[in-house]
């Protein structure tokens, strides 16, 4: 009779290599308490969260949203696709306040960014498409490309020389070519020269634009709409994609784009059609957020300023690439990584080492993830614990 040991070996054999390497993952349970979080007891200043403006650390703003609904609680399920009978009308005032921020016809919002990025690029490409994307974009952009049709090429990170050969070369092969981005990088925390990337793209007809500004929605840009506001050139972004998970305080994620691109989306996007919609009540608090967020200018500021701070002192001491609030140290082994991250946690600093294969081999690092709870004294404390 098969009881399946042989497979259970087979399992607990990799774990086994993984845990070796020094990659093995496993999650530990997070209590929040502001701007600490709480690990295995140990209460840590937490710099590895995504709440970049702060919000979840705050809670005001979830308190005036919550007393702002009286008794018109929005639903707590959508209870069926948005193509079936889940399209509430929070959805639509989601979608149109995103459409006219971005100065967009259209806007389509996701239930992650991880169904976004994975169901959009198989959607819109076929065989005669090129996709031409960042050696270093995000798992989710690279599950994408896996699941399109179309031929796809990773060009080196951030390298636009490279990039331009490729896009001369098959700009005649190919009826349509997809350049796909990140604007902020998760990893190292540089940015695309998203205007660059404008200017090649309006040299052909034929090429689409694709960025997702997941860890710059909220925080950059006059009113927060990311980097692209920031560079001057949402017009030339024809899926100009972000998260609701990271800076917004919420979950979800978004398009602004054309209505037609909208519409075929609808049609031919598979983790959009397949999948019950959000929640109402959260569209509700996405849209109270996003409302909120051209007033947010000084957590911008704030975080902009002890962002700086932290990537002069990481400077200091080697390589610092990141022109952001995400500021990598790196070590290089995975041990190394994994044990200054364990030091940091011993000193009240909540870190978490990067190792392969989220990056890239003996590339191990820690990440400071900085948040606009994060106080000027905090990061003094901080500094002063990397120079000791
Ligand atoms: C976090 C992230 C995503 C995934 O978004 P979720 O809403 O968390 O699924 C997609 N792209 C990038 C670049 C991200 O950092």
């Amino acid at each position: 009779m098969n009881t399946g040991t042989s497979t259970q070996d087979h399992f607990a054999d990799e774990l086994h290599r993984i845990d070796q390497a020094g990659n093995l993952r496993t999650l530990r349970t997070a209590v929040h308490d502001g701007k600490h979080i709480i690990v295995d007891g140990r209460r840590m200043l937490n710099l590895s969260s995504n709440d970049y403006l702060g919000l979840a650390a705050d809670g005001g703003m979830l308190s005036t949203f919550l007393s702002s609904l009286d008794d018109r609680v929005p639903a707590m399920s959508s209870s069926s696709s948005r193509l079936l009978t889940g399209n509430y009308p929070e959805f639509d005032h989601l979608e149109r306040q995103l459409a006219a921020s971005y100065g967009k016809e259209a806007a389509l919002t996701f239930n992650s960014g991880y169904n976004m990025n994975m169901g959009i690029l198989p959607a819109i490409s076929d065989t005669s498409t090129l996709i031409l994307a960042d050696k270093l974009v995000h798992a989710s952009l690279i599950d994408g490309l896996r699941l399109s049709a179309a031929k796809c090429i990773r060009y080196r990170h951030l390298d636009y020389r490279q990039l331009t050969d490729l896009v001369e070369k098959y700009a005649s092969t190919y009826p349509r070519i997809i350049i796909v981005t990140e604007s902020i990088f998760s990893m190292d925390g540089d940015i695309a020269d998203l205007a660059l990337l404008a200017d090649i793209r309006k040299k052909h007809g034929n090429i689409l634009l694709y960025v997702d500004e997941a860890h710059a929605a909220g925080i950059r840009g006059a009113h927060g709409l990311g980097i692209a506001e920031e560079q001057g050139c949402m017009d030339d972004i024809d899926f100009l994609c972000g998260t609701f998970g990271k800076a917004l305080c919420s979950v979800g994620a978004y398009v602004a784009c054309s209505a037609v691109a909208r519409e075929y989306l609808i049609n031919k996007m598979r983790p959009f059609i397949f999948t019950t919609a959000l929640p109402p009540l959260n569209a509700a608090w996405t849209s109270h957020v996003w409302e909120r967020l051209p007033d947010m200018d000084d957590r911008r500021r704030h975080l902009a300023a002890i962002s700086e701070k932290l990537r002069t002192c990481i400077a200091r001491t080697g390589e610092c690439r990141s022109q952001s609030h995400i500021v990598p140290l790196i070590l290089g082994a995975s041990t190394d990584a994994t044990d200054k991250a364990e030091e940091l946690q011993a000193n009240g600093f909540y870190v978490l080492p990067l190792r392969p294969p989220t990056v890239p081999a003996r590339t191990s690092r820690l990440r400071f993830s900085l948040t606009a709870a994060i106080g000027d004294e905090d990061v003094a404390k901080l500094i002063k614990e990397l120079e000791k």
